[in-house]
């Protein structure tokens, strides 16, 4: 309990020097750690509406590296312009949602595949199951869900997976179909079945619920995940950590979620970074 608390005051501390180093200094020898959003939507309409200041919140807090999640063409293209400005912070995944998984077209998947084709992908995703809404066209989610991992599989994209109320049936179409590495995004799932995803060539990212003071099983998972398999996100503009919690969330506030993964594994804050670039990095060698 005490160790955990100085490592609380440890990050605390090497926060303020980021900020200190940022508004003063170019380099700060002893700081180098930069946090990594390994998830975010900030090419949807909400944040692209002030692009700019979301860049600047995610500058002034060391969050050096974004993964641009895009759902839809025009997030795509809007993606590939900042990357274009940006070319060493920001990665870009696309690809078609389950929960629209009705109206994807041949067109639509044809599309994904000269994107991919074009080298303009980093990550294939987020593609998966969600049952949690309605589970009338479950089929239907599987059936993109499996075409799609096939088309990653074809260009040798990693993929991101979101996984709800469908844990079961994303393992085994997963199991069976995927041939390149998988980022279990936002992970909710039981200790059980965060187990069975790590035996596969995988990451488990963990987003602001881990921070929320109710949630048992998200703490729980960090303890039991091997540190080399662990990323951190924000999933913004959705789900903001504590003390965020309830404002539209954003890349800056990664750190929170970040800082409660060094937290919870007991280690310095600036290890626990430097082993998420590690795996973040790992992602784009494979
Ligand atoms: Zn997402």
């Amino acid at each position: 309990m005490v160790l955990s608390f100085s490592w609380v005051l440890m990050g605390m501390l090497e926060s303020s020097l980021k900020g200190f180093r940022n508004k003063e200094h170019g380099s700060f020898p002893f700081i180098a750690s930069m946090y990594i959003d390994s998830h975010c939507h900030i090419t949807c309409d909400q944040l692209y509406d002030r692009i700019d200041e979301v860049i600047a919140h995610a500058q002034e807090q060391n969050v050096d590296q974004m993964l641009i999640m895009c759902l839809n063409r025009e997030e795509l293209e809007r993606a590939l312009k900042l990357k274009e400005q940006y070319p060493d912070r920001f990665k870009i995944a696309f690809g078609w949602f389950c929960g629209d998984a009705r109206d994807v077209t041949e067109e639509d998947l044809d599309y994904l595949r000269q994107v991919c084709s074009q080298g303009k992908l980093d990550v294939l995703g987020e593609i998966g199951l969600d049952y949690y809404w309605d589970k009338s066209f479950n089929d239907i989610q599987k059936d993109l869900f499996i075409k799609q991992i096939e088309i990653a599989n074809e260009f040798s994209l990693p993929i991101s997976i979101h996984m709800r109320d469908a844990s079961r049936d994303t393992l085994d179409i997963l199991k069976e179909h995927a041939k390149t590495k998988i980022i279990f995004h936002c992970f909710s799932g039981s200790l059980e079945i965060m187990k069975e995803a790590l035996k596969m060539n995988s990451l488990i990212s963990f987003a602001g619920p881990v921070t929320y003071k109710n949630n048992k099983t998200g703490p729980e998972n960090i303890k039991a995940c091997p540190l080399d398999r662990i990323l951190s996100e924000t999933d913004a503009p959705y789900l903001a950590p504590v003390p965020k919690r309830g404002k539209e969330n954003e890349p800056a506030f990664v750190r929170y979620t970040a800082e409660k993964i060094a937290e919870l594994k007991e280690i310095p804050v600036q290890d626990c970074l430097e082993q998420i670039e590690k795996n973040y990095q790992s992602i784009f060698e494979s």
